[in-house]
């Protein structure tokens, strides 16, 4: 879906090939946040996930703990598949450790246009250049939002639905200046992930 139908720049900037996403960082542990990023380490990726408070890390980190050891008391996956995708999740507070080294940022803050720009402030000058920015925004602009970056062109939706372990749906959604190959990148992404 795009939201606008005016034509998007040339890309003049390298933007992240999907072969190239190996690390991820997750900001917000709630609901979504940690959701998401039990998947994308179920799925074999790094994520350093990151809340504003080492209790609400904590919290995430904790159930996703959870999480992980029912599915394995289901058999849908093996405790030590389990034990191992806990490993690679970094929980964090601090936001430049968080995005300083990673290939794609999910932002899943709550749905407040001030908050997420100002996240986005923060979080660009910290992110490397190529990184790929990823809103999980039910309703905001996407437009908007990356407008607040110096990458609107490497800037999308990504849009799980609750909880994001069960649900197979991701959105991938164009802002005015998303770059095909950012959607293109997130799309395989997404679908590296095991969602459709
Ligand atoms: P939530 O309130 O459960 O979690 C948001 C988390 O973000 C909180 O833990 C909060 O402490 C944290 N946070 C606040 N400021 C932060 C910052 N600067 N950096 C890092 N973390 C910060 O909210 P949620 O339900 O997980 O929703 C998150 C996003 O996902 C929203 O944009 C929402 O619209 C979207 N979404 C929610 C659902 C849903 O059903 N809950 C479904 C799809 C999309």
């Amino acid at each position: 879906m795009r939201e606008t139908l005016k034509p998007r720049p040339a890309v003049e900037r390298y933007v992240m090939d999907f072969e190239d996403i190996d690390t991820i960082a997750v900001l917000g542990a709630g609901n979504m946040g940690h959701g998401i990023t039990e998947v994308a380490a179920l799925a074999g990726y790094d994520v350093r996930m990151r809340d504003i408070k080492d209790e609400f890390v904590e919290d995430g980190y904790d159930n996703i703990e959870w999480s992980l050891n029912k599915l394995a008391e289901r058999d849908q996956l093996t405790q030590e598949e389990a034990d191992a995708a806990l490993d690679r999740v970094t929980p964090l507070v601090d936001v430049e450790e968080a995005v300083s080294d990673v290939d794609v940022v999910i932002e899943a803050v709550p749905e407040k246009m001030e908050i997420k720009k100002d996240v986005y402030t923060e979080v660009e000058a910290h992110a490397p250049e190529d990184a790929i920015f990823a809103t999980n925004t039910s309703s905001l602009s996407i437009t908007e939002l990356s407008e607040v970056t110096e990458r609107p062109e490497q800037f999308c939706g990504m849009h799980f639905f609750n909880p994001p372990v069960k649900m197979d749906l991701v959105e991938v959604i164009y802002g005015a200046e998303t770059a095909d190959e950012t959607a293109e990148a997130t799309y395989e992404f997404v679908e590296s992930i095991d969602k459709t």
